[in-house]
């Protein structure tokens, strides 16, 4: 059984003065409030299963009036009619105070998710402020086209002059999951915010707090009530009503493949917009002439940071017959080297799962692999005084209609095959129900651009995984979802494109 580090380092005096505040409520039109029935659930470290706050558990009644707030302050509001230079100024203050509470957000979104704190301190919660930097920036390059249209019937001496508009969706349903907080939360809030849209979110009931903090410094940026309304709760409950309320004209998504479907059942019966960003089981190709040690080190952080519960984890490898042993063994050595302990400690390199339900169906998805066959190279054990940590586990000997090689696991856990040419791994890339992302390891750039042409995902990276930045696109093809966020397309997510033509 591997070894977990204690919890070592206490939280921060901010985090833990937000902690010993017991309860987080909801915000509803300026004004945070207990849920209408009253009703709180716990929330808990997922490292040692202690509780850490009680969290509003809001309902359909909560959401009612959150849609209300939302609606009220998008048509008569300050919001829409802001001039954009204003709101992009709001949203850089945002920026300036995520960036000043920085460790207070990390350490809380490692209490409560698991996460090792680098994680949050060094990625995600700067992609969180990358996220209110770019669309800071965007708020005041929204722009429509004026048109030479070959309409020939105006009367006589007068002539068509036709152009477009750009004007916010109105008010946005944002529904986000566990795996990265905060910075899945910016990517919804800040186009939608920059485009002039209003808001009501729903964050994952495993990890409310750094929504409710988030909340609150953008109140102190000088958010206008109403614009921002926060409803926690459970997917089922708050998540549902959100989905199927008619007040609501978009809902933006990141979650599951199987919520996503949920998601465009509900929106159905006011034909609202929405934008999915779901699940993905990316491939990682090793060309037998790539920079091994370079190739392998990436291999093994694409399937292990974040515990592997990131959309576009490296989850199916690749690598040429050729250099398969090697690459195997590499990546098996990449593994047994990682730190385990609560994600608090500064020397933890892999938390827990969210939750020890999660560690369980991960656990449950390597037993299945084992039971078909595969062989665990290494790993595969459940450890933790809670139950929620997977030791970091490379599986070979699997085949491509095995669940482990096909389903997203969402852990740590990475599935090894080898291939003997460039037509058998596209092709073995290809097969698959996700398209969200894919990496080519190789120094040959121009296969490897031909590559990029034939792999069904929405981003692919070459000589590296997981390069983001708040400029680039993100999103999936088939079932990893519609749309995308981050980079300027997100803006079109918010955005209601309006055709004018007058005789002038
Ligand atoms: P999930 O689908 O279980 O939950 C996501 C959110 O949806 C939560 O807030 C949840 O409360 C809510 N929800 C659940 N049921 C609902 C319903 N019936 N109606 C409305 N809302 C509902 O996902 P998760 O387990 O929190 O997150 C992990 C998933 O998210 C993985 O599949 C992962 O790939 C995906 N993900 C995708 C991206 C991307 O950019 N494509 C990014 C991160 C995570």
């Amino acid at each position: 059984m591997s070894r977990i580090d204690p919890l070592v380092q206490q939280l921060g005096k901010a985090a833990q003065a937000f902690i010993d505040r017991q309860k987080a409520q909801i915000l509803v039109g300026g004004q945070w409030t207990d849920p209408a029935d009253g009703a709180f659930f716990t929330t808990s470290d997922p490292a040692t299963g202690k509780p850490i706050t009680q969290i509003a558990r809001g309902g359909a009644s909560d959401i009612e009036k959150a849609v209300k707030a939302a609606r009220s302050a998008f048509d008569g509001g300050p919001w829409s009619t802001m001039t954009p230079a204003a709101r992009g100024r709001i949203l850089w203050q945002i920026a300036d105070l995520l960036e000043a509470n920085i460790d207070e957000l990390a350490e809380l979104e490692t209490l409560d998710q698991g996460k090792a704190l680098y994680v949050g301190r060094w990625a995600e919660i700067p992609g969180a402020i990358g996220q209110f930097r770019f669309f800071s920036g965007m708020a005041d390059k929204i722009e429509g086209s004026t048109i030479q249209d070959s309409i020939a019937y105006q009367p006589e001496g007068k002539q068509v002059f036709s152009y477009t508009l750009k004007q916010p969706v109105g008010v946005v349903g944002a529904i986000v999951p566990w795996n990265s907080p905060l910075v899945l939360t910016a990517m919804k809030l800040a186009p939608a915010l920059a485009a002039g849209c209003t808001i009501v979110l729903k964050p994952s009931e495993d990890t409310s707090l750094t929504a409710i903090r988030l909340a609150e410094l953008m109140t102190e940026a000088g958010l206008p009530d109403g614009v921002l309304n926060v409803v926690t709760g459970y997917g089922a409950e708050a998540g549902a009503a959100l989905a199927a309320h008619k007040g609501v004209d978009k809902i933006t998504f990141t979650g599951s493949t199987a919520t996503g479907r949920a998601i465009l059942d509900a929106a159905k019966g006011n034909l609202k917009r929405v934008t999915l960003e779901l699940g993905g089981k990316s491939p990682v190709i090793i060309m037998p002439d790539a920079d091994l040690d370079a190739a392998i080190a990436g291999a093994a952080n694409a399937i292990f940071f974040n515990a592997g519960q990131v959309c576009i984890a490296g989850s199916r490898l690749y690598a040429h017959s050729s250099i398969f042993d090697r690459v195997a063994e590499g990546v098996v050595s990449a593994a047994e080297s990682i730190a385990m302990g609560h994600g608090l400690n500064p020397a933890t390199q892999m938390g827990p799962l969210v939750s020890s339900a999660h560690a369980a169906k991960v656990a449950d998805f390597i037993a299945d692999g084992k039971k078909s066959g595969a062989s665990i190279l290494c790993g595969g054990e459940t450890a933790g005084e809670n139950a929620s940590f997977i030791t970091p586990t490379v599986v070979t000997g699997v085949r491509p209609d095995m669940r482990i090689a096909r389903e997203e696991v969402f852990g740590p856990v990475l599935t090894a095959m080898p291939f003997d040419d460039v037509d058998e791994v596209i092709t073995a890339s290809n097969d698959s129900d996700y398209g969200l992302a894919a990496s080519i390891w190789t120094e040959g750039l121009s296969s490897a651009v031909r590559m990029t042409e034939r792999l069904q995902a929405g981003t692919v990276w070459i000589n590296g995984h997981a390069m983001y930045d708040a400029s680039l696109p993100i999103g999936g093809i088939k079932q990893s979802g519609w749309g995308r966020d981050s980079g300027k397309a997100a803006m079109d997510n918010y955005l209601n494109l309006k055709t004018v033509c007058a005789i002038v």
